[in-house]
C-alpha cells in the first residue's frame, strides 16, 4: 500500500518508517511544518501530537484517504468531527489508544475483573515526553471497567508505556500489568489496521479490539 506517515521522525514514527517499509508498504513520511498532499495514497497513519493530529487527519480524509490514528489526546469533539468528515468522504477513520496486543488483552482482563471487585484504581506510567495525561489507554480502560476508576499518571525518563490496574476486595487484591518495553510493540497492530482499514465502514472505528 502507498502509506502517508505523519510524524516520520517521532519515537514511534521512526520505528514505523522502517517497519512498514520492511512489510512491503511504500511509505512517505511527513514531519511538522512540511506541506501535505495526501492525494493518491491508500492510507494515512498519524503518530504526532494532540495539537497536530486533527489537522493531519482532516487533510487525509478530505482527500478521500482512510486514516489509522495512534496519536492520543483527541477530544470527544475532535473525534466526532473526524467521524462526520470520514462519513461525508465515505472512508474509514480508525483510532486506537494502544496498538500493542498485550495492552488490548490487559484492558479486556481488567473489564472482566471489574465485574467481581468493588473498587479499582489505575496507575499509568509513560516517558516524560508524553504530552497528554491521563493516557488514552488509561481512559479507555476506565471506561470499559465502568463506574468511577481513579487514574494516576507517572511521567519519567526511562519509561516507555506501562499500566497497572489494581483491583481491591475483601482481604485480597488483583494486579493486572502491561509493559511496553520497545516501540516495536505497536508495529503488528498498525500493520493489522492498515490491512483492514479500507474494509471498515465509513466513519470512526475505535480500538484494536474491533479488528481482533
Ligand atoms: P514524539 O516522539 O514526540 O513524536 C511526534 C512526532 O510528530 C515528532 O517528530 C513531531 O515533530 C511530529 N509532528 C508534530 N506535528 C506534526 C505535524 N503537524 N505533522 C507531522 N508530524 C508532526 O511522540 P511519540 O512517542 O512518537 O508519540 C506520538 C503520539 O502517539 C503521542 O500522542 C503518543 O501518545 C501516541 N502513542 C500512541 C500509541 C498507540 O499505541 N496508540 C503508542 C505510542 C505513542 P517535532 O518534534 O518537530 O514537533
Amino acid at each position: 500500500m502507498k502509506v502517508l506517515l505523519f510524524g516520520r521522525e517521532g519515537k514511534v514514527g521512526s520505528v514505523l518508517m522502517a517497519s512498514l517499509a520492511a512489510a512491503g508498504h511504500d511509505v512517505a513520511g511527513v514531519e511538522a511544518g512540511e506541506p501535505v498532499d495526501a492525494t493518491g495514497f491508500d492510507a494515512a497513519v498519524d503518530f504526532t501530537t494532540p495539537s497536530a493530529v486533527r489537522g493531519n487527519a482532516v487533510a487525509a480524509l478530505s482527500a478521500g484517504v482512510p486514516c489509522v490514528i495512534g496519536t492520543t489526546g483527541l477530544t470527544e469533539e475532535g473525534l466526532a468531527g473526524l467521524d462526520g468528515l470520514a462519513r461525508d468522504q465515505r472512508v474509514a477513520c480508525f483510532v486506537a489508544a494502544n496498538f500493542a496486543l498485550g495492552a488490548v488483552l490487559m484492558m479486556r482482563f481488567a473489564a472482566e475483573a471489574a465485574r467481581s471487585f468493588p473498587k479499582a484504581e489505575i496507575i499509568e506510567l509513560h516517558s516524560d515526553t508524553k504530552l497528554d495525561a491521563p493516557s488514552g489507554t488509561a481512559k479507555a480502560t476506565a471506561a470499559l471497567m465502568g463506574g468511577e476508576v481513579p487514574v494516576h499518571s507517572v511521567r519519567l525518563p526511562g519509561l516507555v508505556a506501562h499500566q497497572e490496574v489494581i483491583l481491591g476486595g475483601l482481604g485480597e487484591t488483583l494486579t493486572i500489568r502491561h509493559d511496553t518495553t520497545s516501540r516495536e510493540a505497536f508495529v503488528p497492530g498498525v500493520l493489522l489496521a492498515l490491512d483492514r482499514v479500507r474494509g471498515l465502514p465509513p466513519g470512526l472505528t475505535v480500538g484494536l479490539d474491533a479488528l481482533l
